[in-house]
């Protein structure tokens, strides 16, 4: 195997940068190492401003080809892309694995097939924006959707490729070329999309893909003066500091970030579908921005609901993500779960309890936990963990349900369970939140608007909202008179 190939779970992976149609090394590389067992999966080629400087240069490039390309034939190569994701499902599926940790069997079922999905749906949706024109006083307003140019777009390790691709596949899709930043924990899948982009005809530069430390190569992305988007999926304290470089030159944002949503649990509810509800919030080691981490039920069901959440919460199997039994894996790193164990030991210290878990296992994995006895205040009840911690909390009143639901700075997602129609429309119309989902979790389609209000982001992507922010929208307004041919 050459040094710039690792082999992954069998599958061969290049662990260079992909700039303008070609493997780049950078003199440094820095270790992947994965959560699962703490093997070292490759060494990545660490970018600095210089690869940076030339992914921006290559993606500015290939812009005006790639804009000039027509719709159609924009969609026929995202559709190709979407038939090779398709084609190394299980390549793709196992690597990311390896990299994050994250369940094998979600990612076979779920997440790779809704990576395909993506380049789809952008691909098609594109097709069908043209705007009817209008008329103002004869005039005719005719709005096109023009491509904006060359964009970066640093993503997060937690769903590293569908993260990556619900931006990388809009903006392709919008006629945008793209520098691609993976986080540094989860590297891996991002090189191989640039492998399954090139084959299906993407030409060279239009995706470039950069790897290394955010810390190190970020600020030459972001305060670059040829990018003309920047959308970022991570952490607030990052965002300040993109946004802060980006303002140099005004470079339109898009910020997904983090969450302590609420999931309301009415004693009208069925009980069964809101513990359902609530566990599922362990899905993917708790590493989920919309999780519903704070639990908020009434008083007169609390004891009941308490009770059957702990039961089933223990018969949750923690383990190798690779098989198909485990329902939580490990979390990404030792920083991840240091500092998931210190918001669980200062939770507990100020007095809260711990219904479920509340400790570390082995390795990299975190016991589920539920804490009870918890002020509003507290630093568990305001800030993101990001790891399998719940907390629970009680109400009285409906009144009394929403504020504690809306008093956080994010202001990502919210839940709601209840019986009663009625209840439903009153409280969701009350919420604070970027989605709120009503006996149901997680329904997520590509058409939606997606983003948070407060700390939680700013702007929202999906359907026609990806392409507002991905395009220069323009609008052409043509007078009746003054056309030769109209005398
Ligand atoms: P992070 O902010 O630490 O890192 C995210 C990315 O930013 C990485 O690629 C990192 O290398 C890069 N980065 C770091 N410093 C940078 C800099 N100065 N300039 C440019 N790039 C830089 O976040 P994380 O720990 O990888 O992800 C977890 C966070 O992401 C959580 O807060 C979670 O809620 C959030 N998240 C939000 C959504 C959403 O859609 N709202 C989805 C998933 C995750």
């Amino acid at each position: 195997m050459s040094a710039h190939l690792t082999t992954v779970a069998g599958v061969a992976v290049n662990t260079r940068h992909w700039i303008g149609g070609e493997r780049v090394a950078s003199t440094g590389t820095f270790t992947d190492v994965s959560p699962i067992d703490g093997s070292t999966l490759g060494e990545i080629a660490r970018g600095t401003a210089r690869e940076a400087a030339a992914a921006v240069s290559a993606a500015k490039a290939a812009f005006p080809g790639w804009a000039a390309t027509p719709r159609a034939e924009r969609a026929r190569i995202l559709h190709a892309i979407a038939d090779g994701v398709d084609k190394r499902l299980e390549d793709l599926a196992i690597v990311e694995t390896c990299d994050n940790g994250a369940l094998l069997r979600s990612h076979r079922r779920g997440v790779m097939p809704r990576v395909a999905h993506n380049f789809r749906f952008f691909a098609d949706w594109l097709l069908r924006l043209d705007h009817e024109d209008f008329q103002t006083r004869g005039h005719t307003n005719h709005v096109s959707w023009d491509p904006a140019g060359p964009c970066v777009l640093i993503t997060p390790w937690n769903a590293p490729l569908m993260l990556a691709t619900w931006k990388v596949a809009p903006a392709l899709a919008a006629g945008d070329t793209v520098v691609l930043k993976p986080a540094e924990w989860s590297p891996l899948t991002a090189s191989l999309l640039a492998d399954i982009a090139a084959e299906a005809g993407l030409p060279a530069g239009v995706l470039n893909v950069v790897q290394g430390y955010g810390s190190e190569i970020g600020d030459a992305l972001t305060s670059h003066p040829d990018v003309r988007r920047i959308s970022f999926t991570g952490s607030v304290p990052t965002a300040q500091r993109i946004a802060a470089s980006a303002a140099a030159n005004l470079t339109p944002l898009s910020l997904e970030l983090g969450g302590k949503s609420p999931l309301l649990v009415f004693a009208d509810a069925d009980l069964d579908l809101a513990v359902d509800l609530a566990v599922e919030q362990y899905d993917n080691a708790g590493q989920v921005c919309l999780a519903a981490t704070r639990i908020l039920v009434e008083d007169a069901v609390a004891e009941e609901f308490t009770a059957r959440f702990a039961e089933k919460a223990a018969r949750l199997k923690q383990g190798d993500p690779r098989d198909e039994a485990t329902d939580i894996g490990p979390n990404i790193h030792p920083r991840q779960v240091e500092k998931i164990d210190g918001f669980v030991r200062r939770a507990l210290a100020a007095g809260a309890r711990a219904v479920v878990g509340g400790h570390r296992g082995d390795g990299l994995y975190y016991a589920p936990t539920l804490l009870t006895d918890v002020a509003q205040d507290a630093e568990i009840v305001q800030e993101e963990v990001f790891g399998p911690v719940l907390t629970l909390q009680t109400f009285t009143t409906e009144e009394e349900a929403v504020r504690l639901a809306n008093d956080t700075r994010f202001g990502l997602a919210a839940t709601v369970a209840t019986g009663d129609r009625e209840r439903a429309e009153r409280v969701t119309a009350h919420l604070v939140a970027g989605t709120v989902w009503v006996n149901c979790f997680f329904v997520r389609d590509l058409q939606a608007p997606f983003g948070g209000s407060r700390q939680s982001g700013v702007g929202r992507e999906g359907g026609t909202w990806s392409f507002d922010f991905y395009c220069d929208v323009k609008n052409t307004v043509t007078a009746p008179k003054g056309f030769k041919d109209h005398g």
